[in-house]
């Protein structure tokens, strides 16, 4: 691999060498880990040191081989990606069907072939069954790498026939090395980028957005002041989302950041009210006027719109109700 490019998950890189070494690699691989902690990144670079053509050590991509560039333009001929479609919250059947299609053939550059589930989640029970097929009697040389949030997310019977790989949460100076790596430079930024990024950079990273701080300035405003406007509060939140763009997968990942941003000022505005913290006007306001049960609700009331926009409802759905609940506490 290209190993380079991956910060930290130095354990797993371990547990794929000692495998590898002692002739025991498997062909199944389930990658488990919060989002946005690396897993997509490190299953691609796998897929090439799988597939480079002139690998400078054992499990290693060179990077720049045709196998290797391939992988990363997604173009390679015995390399597939299978993730549910922007329209759908499953993974449908016909999607599977056709990622255990082309794993079935005979790889045509080299030994082996590659296919990466980045939606593993996503599996309904008719997908399961036609993936589990595939995993039950892989073409030779094929090797299947499933990214999921959690093996409790897995039917038992994928989870026996994959080996785990646990991806855990960065520690702080790795979380600062790649947002520094991403062009992170302003201290103050890079601290609440990492404070905020729960140890995935993917999350973090997506956090780096002036936008959506402004608006979060905005929000919280709203909802500190002595009378907020659920109605007002809803629009204002309906048109940042909308400026996202039009994909809709743009639009959830946008609405969804908010709320963790206002997630974020609600434990401060709950410590606040529990006389732990006091750093805070808007929070020390909010915390006056509801008080620590209602800050409680209202985290909890974030934590399912979240939830459901995870779950593909409608975001003007969602939008409206948690705007209600957060001015009507
Ligand atoms: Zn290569």
């Amino acid at each position: 691999m290209t190993w380079q490019k991956i910060r930290g998950h130095d354990d797993v890189r371990r547990q794929l060498d000692a495998a590898n070494a002692r002739g025991r690699l498997g062909h199944a691989f389930l990658l488990a880990g919060p989002p946005g902690v690396g897993k997509r990144l490190f299953a691609t670079e796998f897929a090439k040191a799988l597939l480079c053509e002139n690998p400078p050590a054992v499990l290693t991509a060179c990077g720049h081989c045709p196998g290797c560039q391939q992988v990363a333009a997604n173009s390679h001929p015995d390399f597939t990606v299978a993730r549910t479609p922007e329209d759908k919250h499953e993974l449908p059947v016909e999607v599977v069907r056709q990622f255990c299609r082309k794993l079935g053939l005979k790889p045509s550059r080299g030994r082996r072939s590659v296919g990466i589930v980045e939606d593993a989640d996503d599996f309904n029970e008719e997908s399961a069954n036609c993936f589990l097929k595939t995993l039950e009697e892989p073409a030779p040389g094929s090797v299947l790498l499933l990214l999921t949030t959690g093996t409790e997310r897995q039917l038992p019977t994928i989870l026996s026939r994959c080996q785990v790989l646990r991806f855990h949460p960065l520690p702080p100076d790795e979380m600062r090395a790649v947002l520094a790596d991403h062009g992170v430079g302003d201290a103050a930024t890079l601290e609440r980028l990492v404070r905020l990024g729960n140890g995935c950079p993917g999350q973090a990273l997506a956090l780096n957005d002036d936008a959506l701080w402004q608006f979060r300035e905005v929000a919280v405003q709203l909802i500190a002041s002595a009378k907020p406007d659920p109605v007002g509060f809803a629009v204002k939140w309906m048109e940042f989302i909308d400026q996202a763009g039009k994909e809709s997968a743009a639009q959830r990942a946008r609405a969804s950041l908010v709320i963790r941003l206002l997630m974020d000022f609600l434990q401060t505005t709950l410590r606040t009210a529990l006389g732990n913290d006091g750093t805070d006007a808007r929070a020390t306001q909010l915390a006056t006027r509801v008080g620590p049960d209602a800050v409680l609700t209202l985290l909890e009331a974030c934590n399912h719109g979240d939830y459901l926009i995870d779950r593909k409802v409608q975001l003007v759905l969602v939008v409206e109700s948690l705007a209600g609940k957060l001015c009507l506490a």
